[in-house]
């Protein structure tokens, strides 16, 4: 990349849809940022055209192989501007992750003016309602046409935008979590720490298991030994015990959620103490019966925060905190997201322009 990027003009646009009423994922703008990569040039051909399907081999390494790995991230309006939230975060861990599946890197910088400038063609598209943002997906994916098992030589490098209906009934409305002790998401060593496409693939077996049993979400346990909690979904999972904010350390297979980084420097800035350690399910499942944990809850970029309110481990099911959101949830809920609507002063430097 580097090179100017080349955009091609839509004929028409299409009609902005009633965004309080879409399914997460299922509408996208009018352009899309693809750029490709071979050995001999590197990344080429930034171009900025309509959205539209890609023609694409039967072959495709990534479709047999799964080199493929991606990103997720908002834009938020605020007035007439709109605000990125640590946006190089998200290019600096795709390039962790791209790294980690023998993949190109990018150059996070150009990655970051290409946002820029698809966000400012599509600034329409960013809606302003409570808790609505325009969802961003940059992703990279092998396209060579060879069944051979190596690394591809050519990549697609691409970024999509689809506009996010913020929450139906309260922002904070508290989730059921199912502890899996059967499947796991990752192990250490493997690729768990990385945004890659299979790691999804890998969690949705137990995600229906959990949903059959009535429960919306999975809490993961670590791939070895099956006993330290992980994650929870996807998202990264903190609790509150005796006070402080406790989350799990990181430890190569969990995903280094930028909320998770987030969220333990706005906590330690407002004075909670946080503590990343190795969590055992017993002792979580312990603080749980006698009340030290009082608070449970996920945190990731889709929902900000969401509370844990009922948990079920082998065939039992406990109440947190009577099912309701928690204080220090609508605390750190209320400063992050009025950080990132730019309606609270941001000490960090997190929030940016587009
Ligand atoms: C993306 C992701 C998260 C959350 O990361 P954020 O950067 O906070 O959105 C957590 N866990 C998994 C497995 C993820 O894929």
């Amino acid at each position: 990349m580097g090179q100017t990027i080349q955009i091609e003009k839509a004929n028409s646009l299409k009609e902005k849809p009633d965004v309080s009423n879409i399914k997460f994922g299922t509408v996208f703008t009018d352009y899309m940022f693809s750029s490709h990569y071979t050995p001999e040039h590197g990344w080429e051909t930034p171009t900025i055209t309509p959205y539209k399907n890609l023609e694409l081999s039967p072959a495709l390494q990534s479709i047999h192989y799964g080199q493929s790995v991606f990103e997720g991230l908002k834009a938020y309006k605020s007035g007439d501007d709109i605000l990125l939230f640590r946006p190089e975060e998200n290019f600096k861990r795709l390039n962790r992750s791209l790294e980690r599946l023998s993949m190109p890197k990018i150059n996070e910088e150009d990655a970051i003016k290409a946002l820029k400038e698809l966000l400012q063609l599509e600034k329409d598209w960013v809606p302003d309602g409570p808790g609505q943002s325009l969802y961003i997906r940059p992703f990279v994916f092998a396209d060579e046409p060879f069944l051979g098992v190596r690394p591809s030589r050519t990549y697609r490098f691409l970024i999509i935008l689809s506009p996010v209906a913020g929450y139906s009934g309260a922002a904070l409305d508290p989730t059921s979590i199912y502890v899996e002790d059967e499947y796991v998401r990752a192990v250490r060593g493997g690729i768990g720490n990385a945004k890659a496409a299979g790691n999804y693939a890998a969690s949705l077996l137990a995600q229906q298991k959990a949903n059959n049993l009535g429960y919306e979400q999975v809490l993961w346990l670590d791939g070895v030994h099956q006993e330290y909690i992980e994650e929870v979904g996807s998202m990264n999972i903190f609790f509150v015990r005796n006070g402080e904010i406790v989350t799990p350390e990181l430890n190569g297979s969990i995903l280094e959620g930028i909320t998770r980084k987030s969220i333990i420097e706005l906590a330690e800035y407002k004075g909670y103490t946080v503590k990343e350690e190795r969590v055992h399910i017993d002792d979580f499942l312990k603080g749980v019966q006698d009340g030290s944990i009082s608070e449970v809850f996920g945190a990731g970029t889709a929902a900000v925060i969401s509370p844990i309110g009922r948990m079920n481990i082998h065939d039992t099911d406990y109440i947190i905190n009577d099912n309701q959101p928690g204080d220090v949830a609508k605390d750190l809920y209320d400063h992050y997201t009025e950080i990132q609507y730019g309606r609270l002063e941001d000490p960090f430097g997190w929030v940016q322009k587009a």
